[in-house]
């Protein structure tokens, strides 16, 4: 029997993830068997007409049924693209999102110019962490995370990116002293009451790292109830956030005394909010 051919086994398989609801089963497909063949793109493209050979066909088809099941496609590859950085993922850590590189952009864009020490709560990947040290390496960049499996992959990252991130245990930031000048934390927001709504795929990842409570905002509310104590005045903190938490938030914050600014994403959602502690009176 003739040996089936790489373009074959991508289109039949393309086929097989759009049958099971994944809208981008083509484009995925071919991410799926680079990296299984550990080809690029490119290379993959111009094998096209390249036998398999059983062992390869056996490999490929085990990862694509894993898509198939709906396993995000990070942890199939095992690697998750951030900020221009590549991530090792596992079922540990969330899948890095691209609302969160957006979340980057912006707290570049607004930086002050003395930005010393920085502090990135609930790391999981150490991708916002990561993306700091790598776009800014003068900063002094910290990062915290209650999950010991998450820290295990984010200091994997760290050394094999060469990139200098002082990692600690512990739940929010309770263990730290600080001050920081500047704070950013993508930490659960998904609400208890929209576990209905998820996509099938958040099923796989950590539920510590997205639910908080039934409206989603345990963990900010904690948090927020600790910044002025982390933060220098005038220190900042950026949080991302679900789309419904602007006011909550926006109370927590008067709260305890801070400013609170909310920026929509790109989708035009409510997605960030910029916490700034006011000068000392
Ligand atoms: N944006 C993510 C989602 O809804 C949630 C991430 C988080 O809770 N930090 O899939």
């Amino acid at each position: 029997m003739s040996l089936p051919l790489l373009m074959d086994l991508v289109k039949r398989s393309a086929d097989y993830l759009v049958g099971h609801g994944i809208a981008n089963g083509r484009r995925e497909a071919e991410w799926i068997f680079s990296e299984g063949l550990n080809l690029t793109r490119l290379e993959l493209y111009t094998r096209f007409d390249m036998p398999l050979d059983e062992e390869e066909v056996g490999r490929l088809r085990a990862l694509v049924q894993r898509r198939g099941r709906r396993e995000p496609l990070a942890y199939v590859l095992g690697n998750q693209e951030f900020c221009g950085l590549k991530l090792t993922v596992t079922p540990a850590v969330l899948v890095p999102r691209p609302e969160t590189e957006e979340l980057v952009e912006r707290v570049l864009a607004d930086a002050p110019e003395a930005v010393a020490r920085l502090l990135d709560i609930g790391t999981g990947s150490g991708a916002l962490a990561l993306a700091f040290a790598h776009a800014r390496p003068g900063w002094n960049v910290a990062a915290t995370d209650v999950s010991p499996d998450a820290l295990e992959v984010a200091k994997a990252n760290a050394s094999r990116l060469g990139l200098a991130v002082t990692f600690h245990r512990g739940d929010l930031a309770s263990h730290l002293q600080g001050p920081f000048d500047l704070i950013v934390a993508n930490l659960p927001y998904v609400g208890e009451d929209e576990r209905d709504e998820c996509d099938p795929e958040l099923a796989f990842e950590p539920s510590v790292a997205l639910f908080a409570g039934p409206d989603g905002m345990d963990c900010l509310r904690r948090l927020i109830a600790d910044a002025g104590r982390l933060l220098v005045p005038r220190g900042r903190m950026w949080l991302e956030h679900g789309w419904r938490h602007r006011q909550a938030l926006a109370a927590a914050c008067a709260q305890h005394g801070l400013e609170a600014c909310t920026i929509p994403d790109l989708a035009g959602k409510d997605r960030f909010t910029r916490v700034t502690k006011p000068d000392a009176a």
